[in-house]
């Protein structure tokens, strides 16, 4: 059982200022594996000031100074790696090898990012008369979702430090036990106190006390797109900074001339990967009309072939994050089914034999972009084939979303793929695969705005000053 009952404010490991505990359940067991402290408005209060007394001197380091800074928090967190993959499991369910695989090294590869991006930026430019000086906005308040833990934690805190920002980090109700960690990280990293902060608790509360402060320059949110509206409306008070990377229903478009197997397998394995808990996931998958029926075969063998149980066995898939989640994607395949998509792989109950858990079997329809499932987030291993009759139709259908924020173009044809590219209007596209850690990624539409990874995501955390005349004329 872990019992994380305590913030972490101004250096310290402090406890709320009004006790109030809430019980986190392990979504691969029904079983409460811990327990968290909930702060209230007063607990951010107090991290805001500390945040703010911090800026005074951290927000004047030099990029050397605030290199070492990073490069010590690396080395502590390669000390405790596996135990961060640990707590990813247990919190939201991911397998054990994808937990201290993929999320954290995506953890290790922002922070190695923004150690790479800081050594090179350039934050003065003299052009004619006037210096243009790059500087930190101040105080953010950082609210992350608990899908990607490391990731969305990782992607804006070392951003933000490397840019020299002082900020409170508000972990996910759902799995705070990384965050937890991470903040002992930084801490035995040496992080001057009141730079980091952490409160943890409701966004109902934490959130919103964030969002609504005076003294809080920036918010960055990762999360669904009502609540993302939300905190725009209680920032636009204080005129805050918002940056946004919110839900998203990505196309991954198989041109004709791409091999239909191994692509609709990959597309397919790809929405199970972390139980479809992934915004850029490719939830509808568009294939020609006219090879329908290989691309049916070769979804559904690739979704019967995903394996599923216990995060801690060797299995591709775990359970999904909570009951209420387990829940909102049962209602979608109802809906699926109710709408007349087909049903070719997985659906309604559990996985058999799986009974205590929040498992979800691999699910694949063959449907139209009109249907809800095409056409909302479901947040779950739930995909969409839809047939295409030309390029000009594929592009259409991916286009016809409120959403834009991933995209996939799958083509032999190089250039073909590339054209295609172009006409997504989508923040982020991967044209036959690939990663990159410098690629910004975040919205178009209501995917968001801001972008984060990278020099595009470090640049979130600065602010423009022109100084005319610096030099005389
Ligand atoms: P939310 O958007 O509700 O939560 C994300 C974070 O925001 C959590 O830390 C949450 O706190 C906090 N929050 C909640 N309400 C507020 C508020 N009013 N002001 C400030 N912060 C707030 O996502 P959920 O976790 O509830 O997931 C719901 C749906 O969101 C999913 O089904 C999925 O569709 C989508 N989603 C999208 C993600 C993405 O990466 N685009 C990531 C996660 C979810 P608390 O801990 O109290 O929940």
């Amino acid at each position: 059982m872990r019992n994380y009952t305590q913030f972490y404010i101004d250096g310290q490991w402090v406890d709320p200022i009004a006790p109030r505990t809430a019980q986190v359940v392990n979504p691969a067991t029904e079983e409460v594996s811990g327990t968290i402290s909930l702060g209230s408005a007063v607990d951010v209060d107090k991290a805001v000031a500390a945040a703010r007394r911090a800026f005074a001197t951290f927000g004047e380091t030099s990029a050397k100074e605030r290199l070492d800074l990073l490069e010590a928090i690396l080395a502590e967190y390669l000390k405790r790696e596996t135990e961060l993959g640990e707590a990813v499991s247990e919190e939201m369910g991911a397998p054990m090898s994808l937990a201290c695989g993929f999320h954290t090294l995506l953890g290790k590869g922002h922070l190695s990012t923004a150690i790479e991006v800081l050594k090179d930026f350039k934050f003065e430019e003299q052009r004619g008369v006037t210096m243009i000086r790059k500087e930190p906005i101040g105080v953010c308040g950082l609210i992350t979702p608990w899908n990607w833990p490391m990731n969305q934690t990782c992607v804006k805190i070392f951003p933000a430090l490397a840019a020299g920002c002082t900020m409170i980090l508000k972990p996910p109700q759902l799995a705070p036990y990384s965050a937890q960690i991470l903040a002992e990280i930084l801490h035995d990293a040496g992080v001057p106190a009141g730079v980091f902060n952490m409160v943890q608790g409701k966004g109902s509360e934490i959130g919103t006390a964030l969002s609504t402060h005076e003294d809080v320059d920036m918010i960055s949110f990762t999360g669904s797109e009502p609540v993302g509206v939300q905190i725009q409306k209680d920032a636009a008070d204080t005129v805050k900074r918002v940056g946004l990377e919110l839900g998203g229903k990505s196309a991954w478009i198989v041109l004709d001339d791409a091999s239909l197997a191994t692509n609709v397998a990959a597309a397919t394995g790809g929405m199970m990967g972390n139980s479809g808990q992934t915004c850029s996931a490719g939830s509808r998958l568009l294939v020609p009309n006219a090879r329908m029926d290989d691309a049916i075969a070769a979804a559904t063998e690739a979704a019967n072939g995903v394996t599923v149980g216990d995060p801690k066995g060797n299995f591709a898939m775990g359970p999904v994050v909570s009951k209420s989640q387990y829940e909102i994607i049962q209602g979608y395949i109802e809906k699926g089914l109710e709408e007349g998509a087909k049903l070719i792989a997985g659906g309604l109950g559990k996985p058999d034999g799986l009974d205590k858990g929040y498992y979800v079997k691999p699910t694949v329809f063959v449907g139209t972009n009109h249907m809800v499932i095409a056409r909302e987030e479901i947040f779950g291993p739930v995909l969409v084939i839809i047939g295409y009759d030309d390029v000009d139709h594929a592009v259409e259908i991916a286009n016809d979303s409120n959403f834009g924020l991933g995209g996939y173009v799958s083509g032999e044809d190089l250039d073909a793929a590339r054209a295609v590219s172009r006409r997504m209007r989508t923040g982020a596209i991967w044209v036959n695969g690939g990663f990159d850690f410098h690629a910004p990624f975040g919205g178009y539409k209501r995917s968001g705005n801001g972008r984060e990874w990278g020099e595009h995501g470090f640049a979130e955390y600065l602010e423009t000053k022109s100084v005319v005349g610096w030099n005389q004329a």
